[in-house]
């Protein structure tokens, strides 16, 4: 017997490096025409690196002390900021003290207690939001100037006091500008750029991959909204993340693509295909191969 073409199309995907869940997920691929993808890990390389140590006057801290606290409260989770934090310490061959009582918030950053303090490492903006002290307003400043030059600025709080930032970089993926532009060209999609970050560096990169419209600043349920408010003018969206914060967006799109290789374990089980090889460039082939398929389909 010949194979239908929509299971034709699946041992297709994956011959192009993508593990497409059911025919169902690969009849829908084809009809997607917006693509919002996520910044870290999805549109860049997802293995940024340390570019500044900046601790802030008054802290008491030097730069292995800055970074030797913010990789202990980092240590155990699984954030691209948070690998690039540890790398770095590694590096530098510091030995990092105990954390204990880890927590993390999607889209925010994590906390520990470490050398019996309590630890926060992440969004200048959302841990600011918490903080009124003298060391806000340098704090602040600072992350600014980082993400002027195109950093993800990283704040480390200790007790609520802010310390010192980290200044964070990421490459785009070398296939992301060809992604985007043959996305729009071979499938009419709108691409889109949704971010937890800042929304400088946000900019920056977008404008680099040729994306035009970009939300940033986000929280998880913020992604959700934004798919949601594209949902309802008419839009089939397809997601394309790896983060944990990514999750909700991928379950509340038309069709929910995770990047494979660095993608967070529940990003990978939410979503509706996995890019397995570690290519953007095969989110417009699977699609065009949808397409292709239910032109078959009778
Ligand atoms: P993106 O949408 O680009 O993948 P996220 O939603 O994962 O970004 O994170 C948004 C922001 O929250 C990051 O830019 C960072 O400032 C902060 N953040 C989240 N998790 C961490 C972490 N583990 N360490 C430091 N910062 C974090
Ligand atoms: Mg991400």
């Amino acid at each position: 017997a010949t194979m239908p073409p929509l299971l034709s199309a699946i041992a297709n995907a994956g011959r192009h490096g993508v593990l497409v869940k059911s025919a169902v997920v690969m009849e829908r691929l084809g009809e997607v025409d917006a693509v919002a993808l996520d910044k870290t890990g999805t549109l860049t390389e997802g293995t940024p690196r340390v570019t500044d140590v900046r601790p802030l006057t008054g802290s008491g801290l030097d730069e292995p002390g800055l970074l030797r606290l913010a990789a202990a409260a980092e240590h155990r989770s699984e954030h691209p900021l948070a690998r690039a934090v540890l790398t770095a310490a590694r590096e530098r061959g510091l030995a990092l003290p105990v954390a204990e009582g880890f927590g993390s918030t999607p889209g925010v950053g994590v906390r520990a207690t470490v050398d019996a303090q309590l630890v926060a490492v992440g969004a200048p903006a959302r841990l600011l939001a918490d903080v009124r002290d003298t060391g806000t307003t340098a704090a602040a400043d600072l992350a600014g100037e980082l993400e002027d030059g195109g950093r993800t600025a990283v704040l480390v709080t200790v007790d609520g006091r802010p310390v010192g930032l980290l200044g964070v970089a990421d490459r785009l993926r070398p296939d992301a500008a060809a992604t985007v532009a043959s996305l729009t060209s071979r499938t009419g999609a709108v691409p889109l750029l949704l971010t937890g970050d800042n929304p400088r560096a946000a900019a920056r990169l977008a404008a680099e991959a040729g994306i035009e419209d970009v939300r940033a600043g986000l929280l998880p349920e913020h992604k959700v909204s934004a798919v949601r408010e594209l949902a309802a003018a008419g839009r089939k969206v397809l997601v394309v993340g790896d983060g944990v914060n990514d999750a909700p967006a991928l379950a509340a799109a038309h069709t929910g693509v995770a990047m494979g290789r660095a993608g967070s374990d529940l990003a990978l089980e939410t979503a509706d295909a996995v890019v397995v090889r570690d290519e953007l460039a095969t989110v417009p082939a699977v699609i065009a191969l949808s397409r292709r398929a239910r032109r078959l389909v009778v």
